[in-house]
This record gives C-alpha cells, structure tokens and sequence, in this order.
C-alpha cells in the first residue's frame, strides 16, 4: 500500500531522542532528577503545587482510590464507555466497579445514570473527559461524592476557564504512547489535598521504608521523564493543530449521513480523537477505510458492562455500535488531512 496512516501516532522529534539520550549517558537512568523535574514543570502547568509522577494512568487510577481510603464493601461508579483500566484499577482496591451509562452526543458519563447508582456505599466517582471533551464536571462535584477526574485523555482541555484536573478530589492523567502527550507510558496524579497526594508518593515505591503496609513499584523513569518535559512544552501546539484538523474534517464531512462530534458549551474540545457515529455499517466502512490506507476503529474496544454483565446500558451499546475514530494527530500534514477527508467521504459513497 502507498499511502497508510496508523489511527494514532505519537508526535516525537529529536528534542525527545536528545532528551533520553542524555539521561541514558548520565548512567542514572531510574526515577530520580528528571521525574522531580517533569513533576514540577507538571505542576506549574496546572498552577498547583504538586504532581506525583507514576508508571501509568492506571497506577494513578489504583493509588488515587487507595489514597481516598477505598476498598473492599465500598462502591466507585465508573461509566461503561471507556477502556478497561478503570475496571481493573477499581477491582485492584476490593472496591466495587458500578458501571452507568453515557450521553450519546458527548460520549461522557451520564450525570443523571451517576444520582441513580448513588448509595451509601458509593465512596468515590471516577470521571473520564472522553476523547478530549470535558464532561459537565461541576454538575458531577454538586452530586456530593469525591470525583477521581481521568484526563488521560483530556490534558490541556479546559473547562469554563478551569483546565480539567483542577476540578476533583484527585485527579489523574495517562502518558501511554498514543495519548496527547507521551512518555511511552507513564501516569501523574494532582490534587489539591496534599496529605492525599502524600499517600500517593508514598505508596508509588517500596524501598528504605520502615513502617510495613501496602507498596508498589509504580515508578516512572527519568528517561521517560525526560521525554515528558519536552512533550509538555508542546502540549499547546499540539492541541492546536489537533483543533484545526478536526475543524477541517467537519467542514469535509457536513453533508455525510453521519453525526458529527459535538462540542458542548462552556468548553474546549481537544480532539483526542475524532469520533463520528453511523446509523449502520460500520465494519464495512472500517474495511473500505482500510483499503484507502486509512486504519479507522471502535474508540472503546468493549464496553465494560459487557465484560462483566453487571449492569445495563442502552445508550452505550447504540453507540459502541456506531462510533468511527478517524485518525487524527499533530504530525498530520494538510496534504495527509485531504487524502483522509477524500478517503472517508469515497468510502461513505461506496457504502451508498
Ligand atoms: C489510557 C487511559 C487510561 C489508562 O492509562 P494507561 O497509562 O494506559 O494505564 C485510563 N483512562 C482513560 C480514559 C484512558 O484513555
């Protein structure tokens, strides 16, 4: 095939490969100056104090509901349409996933769906801004109950004037190779409770302590922190030519029979990925993308209500049925932009 764009792609360049470089050179290669620095530089992204780096967003799921004292007789509520990592980061406490339903035009978790599951043993919410469109967050923090917001998706993306993450009662972000920015893989934790985010620090490692109770080895390095630095000075250009590439494939696609990405009020979208849902067809359309060399997919591989058949959620099975993510990365030349729009709408006259 002469022309092939992968779903996503991480934006690196020789700053990263320099950056890494140098760490590996210094001969100290584990968590130590570097993380410090990425999680400082984090931090005063946020305007916040502190920021506690880790191996992944789903360490940071796991010990943010740790550092909330949640465990087992306790329920978190999670929504359906997300990937499984919050599954397994609840299961991983001895809390209880209660999985709700979503908004069918954003994508985000249901508010209404969240008040229905409420009981007293409802300890903590956990709150995905999908695709890179913030939920309603202050309906959410009114509910009363402490919300873990999962920006892994979402850096950068603000709410009213608020980037998300300052929002809940911890909050908690994802550096895996095809998030908006990346060290491979890598997670961090902000909050504005400093005892919580002591725990946090605390439970990441388990060397040189004395006092015995449940550790970890969720450690980030320093060549990934390295690369986090760079990645996070970029963070602005990135969400901009993302922005201006989703504004272009909506331009490209307003006349197709399908639904595109709404943006709601008050908010940004940051186009983590660009979701358009189609009343039928939709492996066909993957396939025909496919042959155009351009590798389309379900943005959620599996709703987590039909991995553990533990609840209902209409809504969410409509649109697991019917969501297309179309590539979309800051690496993306104007010239690959067009190929991609002409290759959607030839594909969608085919389906026709
Ligand atoms: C990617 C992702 C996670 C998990 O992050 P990892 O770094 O892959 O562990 C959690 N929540 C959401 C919404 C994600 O997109």
């Amino acid at each position: 095939m002469d022309t092939y764009y992968s779903h996503s792609r991480p934006t690196l360049d020789n700053e990263e490969v320099e950056a890494v470089s140098t760490v590996i050179s210094s001969g100290l290669i584990a968590q130590g100056e570097y993380v410090q620095r990425f999680e400082s530089e984090f931090a005063r992204y946020f305007g916040v104090e502190e920021a506690v780096a880790v191996s992944s967003g789903t360490a940071a799921l796991h010990l943010s509901i740790l550092a909330l004292n949640i465990g087992s007789g306790d329920d978190v509520i999670i929504p359906s349409y997300v990937c499984s990592s919050l599954l397994y980061a609840v299961e991983s406490t001895g809390a209880k996933p209660v999985i709700v339903d979503i908004d069918e035009k954003s994508f985000n978790i249901n508010v209404k769906s969240i008040k229905e599951k409420i009981t007293k043993r409802t300890k903590a919410v956990i709150v995905p801004h999908m695709f890179g469109q913030p939920v309603d967050i202050d309906k959410i923090c009114e509910l009363g109950i402490p919300v873990i917001e999962d920006c892994a998706q979402s850096v950068g993306a603000k709410y009213g004037d608020r980037y998300v993450g300052l929002f809940g009662k911890a909050s908690i972000f994802s550096f895996y190779a095809t998030k908006v920015i990346t060290t491979g893989e890598g997670g961090m934790v902000i909050s504005a409770d400093r005892e919580l985010l002591m725990k946090v620090r605390d439970m990441r490692e388990y060397d040189e302590k004395l006092d015995f109770r449940l550790r970890f080895n969720y450690k980030l390095t320093d060549m990934a922190a390295a690369m986090g630095t760079i990645q996070l000075k970029k963070l602005m250009d990135f969400i901009t030519k993302r922005m201006k590439i989703a504004e272009r494939y909506s331009e490209s696609f307003k006349d197709l029979p399908c639904i595109l990405p709404g943006v709601k009020p008050k908010r940004d979208h940051i186009f983590f990925r660009y979701v358009i849902q189609v009343e039928s067809g939709l492996e066909k359309l993957i396939s025909l993308l496919k042959e155009r060399g351009v590798m389309c997919r379900k943005p959620v591989f599996m709703p987590l209500h039909r991995i553990t058949f533990s609840s209902e959620c209409h809504i969410t099975d409509n649109v697991f049925q019917r969501a297309l993510s179309i590539p979309i990365y800051p690496s993306l030349s104007e010239g690959d932009t067009e190929y991609i729009c002409d290759a959607v709408r030839g594909s969608f006259k085919q389906m026709s």
